[in-house]
This record gives structure tokens, sequence and C-alpha cells, in this order.
């Protein structure tokens, strides 16, 4: 037996990086992934690899700025699957380090949609199932930034930190069911938003998305007692 034997999984952010690689651990763990990202290859990729690991996928191509799409998709697993147990929302945009004040309206709607209201849609969408579930688990991906605000990372940062505002005012909700709602913090990984973030900097030398996900992936198992943390994978 494994521990997510029977259970589904929906992540986002799965055609690469760490959101990838979340779904191929959760796989490895005995759950069927839904994976969905825009970039139908990257999920082919992402299918591949979990297929390696003797698990299974369904690829749902998506995009997260599309508000419409994003509220189908809490129903739409549960007529397909009859269930959902864990959502992973590994879905970011750095959109663009700048100035506040030189921030473009384009940059800004794009980093409010993904950062921020895909996040919202997807609790309002993915609540119900999470909540009926026996061990329901939602983890979001933030950053330290959220916490720590700097000079350019303004764009990116709100996002994250409204995010992480709406994940653990969600946990308190939801504190007397059994569901547990938690915000992971990957620290420096080596994908490709770090590397649009520090292009001089040496990708080998960071962790990689494998190193991160068995962390990330625990939040997500039914003995997971934490709710409304953020936990800081580096540490
Ligand atoms: P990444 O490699 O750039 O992956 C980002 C993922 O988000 C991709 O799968 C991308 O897929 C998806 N995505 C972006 N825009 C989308 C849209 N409009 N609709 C649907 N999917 C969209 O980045 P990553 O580093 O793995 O980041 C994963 C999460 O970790 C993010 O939330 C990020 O903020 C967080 N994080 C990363 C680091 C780090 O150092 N890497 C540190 C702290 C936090 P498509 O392009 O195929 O749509």
């Amino acid at each position: 037996m494994k521990p997510l034997d029977g259970a589904v999984a929906l992540v986002t952010g799965a055609s690469r990086g760490i959101g990838a690689a979340v779904a191929v651990e959760l796989a490895r763990l005995g759950a069927h992934c839904v994976i969905t990202a825009r970039t139908q290859g990257g999920l082919e990729e992402t299918d591949d690899a979990i297929r390696a690991v003797g698990g299974t996928a369904t690829l749902l191509p998506l995009d997260l700025a599309k508000d419409a799409e994003i509220d189908k998709l809490g129903p739409s697993i549960v007529q397909r699957f009859g269930r959902l147990d864990v959502l992973v929302h590994a879905a970011g945009v750095l959109a663009k380090l700048t100035p506040v004040a030189h921030i473009m309206p384009r940059d800004w709607t794009e980093a409010v949609a993904v950062n921020l209201t895909a996040c919202w849609r997807l609790i309002r969408t993915c609540d119900p199932p999470l909540r009926a579930a026996a061990a329901g688990r939602a983890v979001f991906l933030t950053d330290k930034v959220a916490e720590a605000p700097g000079a350019f990372w303004g764009l990116y940062g709100f996002g994250k930190a409204g995010q992480q505002h709406l994940a653990q005012a969600w946990a308190a909700e939801v504190a007397h069911t059994p569901l547990r709602v938690n915000c992971a913090e990957p620290g420096p990984v080596g994908t490709l938003l770090r590397a649009n973030a520090m292009p001089g900097e040496e990708r080998d030398l960071l962790p990689k998305p494998g190193d991160v996900a068995p962390g990330i992936a625990a939040l997500c198992l039914p003995g997971e007692a934490r709710n409304g943390q953020v936990v800081h994978l580096a540490a």
C-alpha cells in the first residue's frame, strides 16, 4: 500500500519546475494526478515521468488567467473521478522585476490573474470536494518575499503575500474539518522562474525541483496535522 493509493490530486504549474516534480512525487506516493498548465508538451513530459515511477495522470491544458475555466475544475474532477483529495497550487509567474512606480498595466494584469485571482478561484472550486474528502490537503507555493518585501520584487511579491493571506484565512475556516491547508516556501530552486529573476546565477548550484518535491508532497499526506502554516523547506 502507498499512502495516497486511491487519492486524486490536482497539481497546477505541472508542465515544468516545482509543480512537475511535485506531481511525480504525489504519483509515486499513489495519487492519480490531474496535471495542469498551458504547455501541452510540458504536461506530456511530466506524464512520461509519472509513468516512469508507476503512476497515472490526466492532462488538462488550462490557462489560469481565464477565470471561467478554473471555475469548472472542481465539479469536472468530481464528475470524472468522484473525489478530489489534494490540491497543490504551484503555478506562478515572475511577471517582471521592476520598481513599483514603473509597473506596466499588462504586467499588473498578468500578475494579479495568475498569482492572486487564480488562487481564490481554485479555493472556490476545490473547497467542496476537498472538505468532503476523508483527508483533504491543499498546499500553495509561496516565496519568502511575501513576508519580506524588497526593491523590484513588489509585482511578484504582492500576489504571493495575498495568496498566503487567502490560504491562511481558508485554513482557519476549515480548521474544524479534516481539510488541512498550508503554504510551502521552497527557498531558491533552479527553475525557469528563478533563472528569469536571477539571470547570472549558476542554476546547477541551486537545489533542483526534485529536491524540494518530497517536502511539499509530505504536506499532502493523510497524517499531516499542520494547518495554516508557512513551511520553509530550505530551513
Ligand atoms: P516555473 O518553472 O516557471 O513553473 C511555473 C509553472 O506555472 C509552469 O508550469 C507554468 O506552465 C505555470 N503557469 C504560469 N502561468 C500560467 C498560466 N497563465 N496558466 C497556467 N499555468 C501557468 O516556476 P517554479 O520555480 O517551478 O515555480 C513554481 C512555484 O514556486 C511558483 O508559485 C513560484 O512562485 C514558487 N517559488 C519558486 C521559487 C524558485 O526559486 N524557483 C522560490 C519560491 C517560490 P505554462 O507556462 O506551461 O502555463
